[in-house]
């Protein structure tokens, strides 16, 4: 499932492989993919026109064409946006193709169908994120925010983290990995947490999702890049689908899963303890 460092690694691929050419053609196999303008106007808006710059916004990706409009695609689950060649041309789940200048296509394909298309002028994009947090790696984000914004909340941590207004960009497995490297367990209340347990979520936060961007992202079956390659970062998670494992805490307990407001949840129980009290805990297990 593409989060913030999966389609960074999409966008700067783009940035480097795709920016300059022109759409030449606009194919859509999927009659659910463009869910803005009309079909119609998607397609003769798109058509003709240069890529001017690809940009991220949380886990949107973003394509500015030199007509003023931005392409905008949610990956959502499964999407998969191949440049043929020297990608080979995928022959199934298509959902968009994009034939460039030069004889190159873009493929968007999604096996599981839920990759979504939006064609927005200026006015569009920017209502369009208006809602959206801050992104995790921009100067917004900015020592004291998570604390100030959640501090007085009774809600889970962990839920709280993955709603899209509060940060964006970040979903189940950065905010399971974020949780473990600050101690802290993810349904703690967000107003129990102390102000050196903000301070190390923050921190970690960031640090995961530069980890992940550094990795070119977490491929569990489905994610790619551009040229159809796997991330890396499945190989460096500590606690994320580690069910079972010895924690990488060095405190002798195992990782388990757990559901936590309906999403699989991994953690290790010494390390993170649902009574914060994580130092105390440590000092117990020697
Ligand atoms: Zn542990």
């Amino acid at each position: 499932m593409p989060e913030l460092p999966e389609v960074e690694t999409i966008k700067r691929d783009l940035g480097e492989l795709v920016v300059g050419a022109r759409v030449e053609d606009v194919e859509i196999p999927s009659p659910v993919l463009v869910e803005h303008p009309s079909r119609e106007d998607f397609v003769r808006r798109l058509r003709g026109a240069r890529a001017a710059g690809a940009r991220r916004r949380a886990k949107h990706l973003i394509v500015d064409l030199d007509s003023g409009d931005a392409l905008v695609l949610q990956l959502k689950i499964g999407g998969q946006l191949l440049l043929v060649p020297p990608v080979k041309e995928p022959a199934t789940a298509l959902m968009l193709v994009l034939r460039l200048e030069g004889g190159r296509s873009l493929f968007l394909r999604d096996e599981t169908g839920f990759t979504r298309a939006r064609l927005l002028d200026a006015g569009e994009l920017e209502r369009r994120f208006e809602d959206l947090g801050p992104e995790p790696l921009g100067d917004e984000f900015r020592p004291g925010y998570l604390r100030e914004k959640l501090g007085g909340r009774r809600a889970r941590i962990k839920g709280l983290l993955l709603d899209q207004k509060v940060v964006a960009g970040v979903g189940n497995i950065y905010v399971d990995e974020a949780l473990f490297d600050a101690r802290i367990h993810p349904t703690r209340k967000a107003n129990t947490l102390t102000e050196d347990e903000w301070t190390r979520l923050q921190a970690a936060v960031k640090e995961n999702l530069r980890a992940g961007i550094e990795h070119r992202g977490t491929t569990f079956s489905l994610y790619r890049d551009v040229l159809g390659r796997k991330g890396h970062h499945q190989d460096h998670l500590k606690v994320f689908v580690q069910a079972g494992k010895p924690c990488p805490g060095g405190c002798g307990g195992k990782v388990v899963k757990e559901k936590v407001g309906g999403r699989a949840t991994f953690l290790c129980p010494a390390c993170q303890p649902e009574d914060g009290s994580g130092e105390a805990v440590r000092l117990e297990f020697g």
